[in-house]
């Protein structure tokens, strides 16, 4: 019988010497965002996805910890750039809350899909920033899955403040730089069967 071992997910090693000379403050919310769309064109020369997310300390602006989108080359569905940022966040803290540790925001170059919205609500983040617009990443193809159509509403009821369109072109534009794999296209909502 298969013997399952601990799941370990893949980072692309560039994400260790990026940072180097880099200041780790953000204050300003598009210093933040800067970061995040960097990290995405950066890892587009790496082979990864054309997205990037960050966490960070709202009150300090430090940054905690980055993500890019590593799916294809990490060969696994979860790494989204929100979920690689958060989890090294939680990495970086020691803790799955990171609400016990302080307020930390996820800045995100693209709203965030199906998968990412709920991860970032169970990480305890109190602030999400975006670039892009889902519409955005729909429009080269990329499938962000069913959210509701509240999305936002909800998490503002959920104690998480939303901004979005922060530099949203400079987000886009990474997007349309992209040449690589689109995947779970498998998802497309078929027309119903007549
Ligand atoms: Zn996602």
């Amino acid at each position: 019988m298969k013997h399952w071992t601990d799941i370990a997910l893949p980072i692309p090693e560039w994400l260790n010497t990026w940072g180097a000379g880099v200041p780790q403050t953000f204050p300003e919310i598009n210093q933040r965002m800067a970061i995040v769309i960097d990290l995405a064109r950066i890892n587009l020369k790496y082979g990864g996805g054309p997205f990037g997310a960050a966490v960070f300390n709202r009150r300090t602006g430090e940054l905690i910890a980055p993500g890019v989108n590593w799916v294809v080359p990490g060969k696994s569905s979860l790494l989204h750039a929100e979920v690689m940022a958060l989890a090294l966040a939680e990495q970086a803290l020691g803790d799955y809350e990171l609400a016990s540790h302080g307020s930390f925001e996820l800045v995100t170059s693209v709203e965030p899909c199906c998968q990412c919205l709920g991860v970032l609500m169970w990480a305890g983040v109190t602030s999400l920033v975006c670039g892009a617009y889902s519409e955005d990443a729909q429009a080269i193809g990329f499938n962000e899955g069913p959210r509701s159509p509240n999305w936002q509403q909800e998490l503002v009821q959920r104690g998480i403040s939303v901004t979005r369109e922060v530099m949203r072109f400079q987000a886009v534009d990474v997007l349309q730089s992209y040449m690589g794999k689109i995947y779970n296209c498998h998802l497309q909502i078929q027309d119903p069967i007549k």
